[in-house]
């Protein structure tokens, strides 16, 4: 078991205050969750601060999650009252959805403007999330989408404190990061398993072990499938049978370890065990 850790609080205290003080500038708050950790990479000190604006949560990396998870999470989070949408930053699948969505959700605004003889004007947001998550990569997307072809140079331009990404979007010149605050050592090592926090925060050994006990409850066919893995082992078979199949030996035949445990997080972060999803709504109290 891990301690309780307070992750970077000098960095998370400030980066909220920051959040804070800008809020009131965006006309809505886009925040990156890792559709693997729709829980975990989220922060709760955020929820408060943005419970009086609108918001669009945007659960990324869509492609390596487990689809049937994420879906629940999203009618959960719903629930509570926010606008959802499952994106692949990298490939920009569903990222074209974005505007339009951000558009609804301001509709009475903007129309209010609209009929005020005001111009049509980019979207003003903020673009928040842990370390990661995807942020530059969407930010990259989103500059180059743009919905009516004009003479300007593509991609960012930057006047004052906004950074004009497209004629759709507008974003306040600060770092959207949000450090992730867990007191529950099951988030830390959701964090971990996924590369949220650095390897070398946690023990590798532990975070491994989380893992394919983690596999072996929740999708023991892909440890079959992968690693031949059958039936009941303990953690220590287990890792022998990725270390034998994978010819991961040292001298004298022993198991080299750190090598099974790099093999199995690379397979976990990658796409070799399909789509997985480490949170669970019947495991966290939200
Ligand atoms: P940031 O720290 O939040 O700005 O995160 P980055 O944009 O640097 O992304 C971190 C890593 O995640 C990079 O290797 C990206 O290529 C990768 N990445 C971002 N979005 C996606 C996605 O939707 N799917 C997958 N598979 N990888 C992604």
């Amino acid at each position: 078991m891990i301690k309780q850790i307070q992750w970077f609080p000098g960095h998370m205290f400030k980066s909220l205050r920051e959040i804070r003080e800008k809020i009131k500038l965006m006309d809505i708050v886009i925040v990156l969750l890792d559709a693997r950790l729709p829980f975990s990479s989220m922060n709760p000190e955020l929820k408060k601060i943005i419970s009086h604006k609108p918001v669009i949560l945007l659960f990324n990396k869509m492609d390596l999650s487990d689809q049937s998870v994420l879906s629940h999470w999203m009618t959960h989070y719903q629930h509570e009252g926010y606008q959802t949408l499952k994106i692949d930053a990298q490939t920009g699948k569903n990222t074209q959805k974005i505007h339009p969505l951000a558009q609804e959700v301001l509709k009475e605004k903007l129309t209010r403007e609209k009929n005020k003889g005001l111009k049509e004007r980019p979207i003003r947001t903020m673009i928040l999330g842990i370390p990661n998550v995807g942020k530059s990569t969407l930010i990259n997307q989103l500059s180059k989408s743009s919905a009516t072809k004009t003479g300007n140079t593509p991609g960012v331009t930057k006047a004052q404190q906004w950074i004009k990404l497209s004629d759709q979007f507008e974003l306040l010149d600060t770092p959207g990061v949000l450090w992730p605050k867990f007191d529950d050592p099951k988030v830390g090592y959701h964090l971990a398993i996924t590369g949220a926090i650095k390897d070398k925060i946690l023990p590798e050994d532990d975070v491994v072990s989380y893992a394919l006990n983690f596999m072996k409850t929740h999708y023991p066919k892909r440890l079959e499938e992968r690693y031949g893995i059958k039936g009941d082992l303990s953690y220590v078979d287990m890792l022998d049978t990725i270390g034998r199949l994978r010819g991961c030996l040292l001298k004298g035949n022993e198991i080299d370890y750190q090598r099974v445990y790099h093999i199995i997080l690379t397979d976990i972060r990658g796409k070799q065990l399909g789509g997985l999803s480490f949170d669970r709504l019947e495991h966290v109290s939200v």
